[in-house]
């Protein structure tokens, strides 16, 4: 069990950062006995815990009495931990040469935190704010260039560590499907479901340009081959045809993702206003963001989608600052669902800090917005659903790839191959930590003139080949629902076993079973900063059923 001091103001940031490591945890209570007590004020009751975490960019009592010097480095910097770059957005206190160094400060090499026994007792002393970091991943996005590094998930691995290498049992539910290792969570914003909706606009323009145009460019770069060339101006000339419905309408690419994506789970985000550009952030309307289809366009699409058992959200025009148009979004869409769980993802990401609060209070269920327009990785740097601080019940998706961003030429303009490259490490971090690996590919990008279907189609080959739990968003946020609602208690039996309890939810009864994770000190001589990762068991948890591990 870890005990936490921390200050009130910190109280919402601990529950949160503690629903995402998913150990037995409580704010520390006078006469308690912790195996570990983890200190963010510089407050520190008197204990005997076996390992005291101490974080803190404030010179404390630790460093004063042991006569330390210290010094304090201010703003964006990096810290490393097992040779992996990690971001520090707050203050970090660096330490003069004293004990064990456990943490590297990049730019000066010196410690950011360091061990020292004191008696039976471990003490580490962290310099930087572990919960004043973790509520600016919450709240503030990670700049783009930091984008590929999941810097929560860090700080989570970090403290499992800790606690791990200093030969206690750590018991978690990570954020692993039982006999899976990963979600993969495959969606699409249908913003463009056909060309002919296009007749004459912007969008037109802009096609004919990149197709007759464009596509020649790349072919030259050799960004392109000739037969995408070719296809392109097929398209390009067969439009007036598309537009008398003589011929097939080349955007309409959703046979096409049904068959690539046979046997997996996906979800599409449809737009249910048309002609409404909607408000930005600073109340201006861009005739551009405007769909210029209504669901009543797309009936056969909606049916076919339903029949293939996908999952339709909305992609959302309003709805992020405005609950009563968010409730008229969400209606419109659940006539054609009929479910009671609806998603969001707002059209163009448009989202501020009210608008987990208004999304809710229009009726979602959860919202897929946080990501970024310009690079791939992690906005809120994890690879877990989590939970916005203002709101109850409203879970936060986050999205992590999206096709436009790694092709534009105003975003990453990448290749094709260096797409599936810049793509890979996304892959095998989510492998390595666990949570979901959320994709957005549009759904006219397989087809003219963007031809990205090469691209996804290898994406789709290299996740099947890690045999991932491919599930709708719904289906992921309810998973991590399900995790967040299980519950831990601690048994006195010999001071060392764990009794976990998971609340049932019948209706969650499709969904993967939780993963019980025991990281025991016997089983391993783990050392702190070895490359080896800390040995564990799983156990599944199945049913309402408590489980016993002897630690
Ligand atoms: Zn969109």
């Amino acid at each position: 069990m870890i005990g936490i001091v921390a200050n009130e103001a910190e109280h919402s940031t601990v529950v949160e950062f503690f629903e995402l490591f998913k150990t037995p945890w409580e704010f520390w209570c006078p006469g308690t006995r912790y195996d570990v007590l983890l200190c963010s004020s510089s407050t520190i009751p008197k204990n005997d815990a076996r390992l005291l975490l101490l974080y803190g960019s404030q010179q404390q009592a630790f460093e004063r009495g042991r006569g330390i010097k210290t010094q304090s480095v201010r703003g964006l910097d990096f810290v490393s931990f097992r040779g992996e770059r990690m971001p520090i957005y707050g203050n970090c206190l660096l330490f003069d040469d004293h004990g064990n160094k456990v943490l590297l400060h990049n730019g000066t090499n010196s410690t950011a935190a360091i061990s020292t026994a004191s008696g039976a007792q471990v003490v580490v002393r962290v310099g930087f704010d572990l919960f004043e970091e973790v509520l600016h991943l919450l709240t503030k996005e990670q700049p783009a260039e930091l984008a590929g590094i999941p810097t929560l998930d860090l700080h989570i691995s970090l403290l499992r560590e800790l606690i791990v290498s200093h030969g206690l049992t750590l018991v978690v539910i990570p954020p692993v499907p039982a006999d899976q290792r990963f979600i993969v969570c495959l969606t699409h914003d249908v913003d463009h479901p056909r060309v002919r909706y296009h007749m004459c606009d912007h969008t037109m323009f802009g096609f004919l340009y990149r197709a007759l145009i464009g596509s020649v460019i790349d072919f030259c770069r050799g960004r392109r081959s000739l037969r995408q060339v070719v296809t392109n101006w097929k398209a390009a000339f067969s439009l007036p045809l598309v537009f008398a419905g003589l011929a097939k309408d080349f955007w309409n690419q959703l046979d096409r993702y049904l068959a690539l994506e046979n046997g997996l789970a996906s979800t599409f985000f449809v737009i249910p206003t048309k002609g409404d550009a909607g408000v930005d952030s600073e109340g201006r309307r861009k005739r551009r963001r405007a769909s210029r289809y209504a669901l009543t366009d797309i009936p056969d699409d909606l049916k076919k989608l339903l029949s293939a058992n996908r999952e339709i959200a909305v992609h959302g025009i309003d709805a992020w600052r405005d609950s009563a148009k968010g409730r008229d979004e969400c209606q419109d869409v659940q006539k054609i669902t009929g479910t009671a769980e609806t998603g969001v993802r707002m059209h163009w990401l448009y989202f501020d800090s009210q608008a987990p609060a208004t999304l809710e209070k229009a009726g979602y269920s959860y919202d897929s917005t946080i990501g970024y327009n310009e690079t791939i990785g992690y906005r809120a740097g994890t690879t877990q659903v989590f939970k916005h601080a203002e709101v109850d019940h409203l879970l936060e998706l986050p999205l992590h790839i999206m096709d436009t961003a790694l092709f534009y030429p105003s975003y990453m303009n990448l290749s094709d191959d260096e797409a599936r490259a810049a793509m890979l490490p996304l892959i095998e971090n989510v492998t390595r930590f666990g949570g979901v690996l959320t994709i957005n590919w549009h759904d006219r990008s397989l087809g003219p003139e963007r031809l990205w279907a090469d691209v996804y189609v290898t994406l789709l080959r290299d996740l099947r080949a890690r045999a991932p739990w491919f599930a709708t968003a719904s289906q992921t946020v309810s998973w991590f629902r399900r995790r967040r609602t299980a519950s831990f208690v601690r048994i006195a039996h010999d001071g060392n076993s764990v009794r976990v309890r998971t609340a049932t939810d019948p209706a969650a009864a499709d969904l993967p079973a939780l993963t019980l994770r025991v990281y025991n000190s016997a089983s391993s001589s783990h050392k702190l900063g070895s490359k080896e990762n800390a040995l564990f068991e799983d156990f599944t948890i199945d049913g309402s059923d408590e489980v016993l591990v002897a630690a």
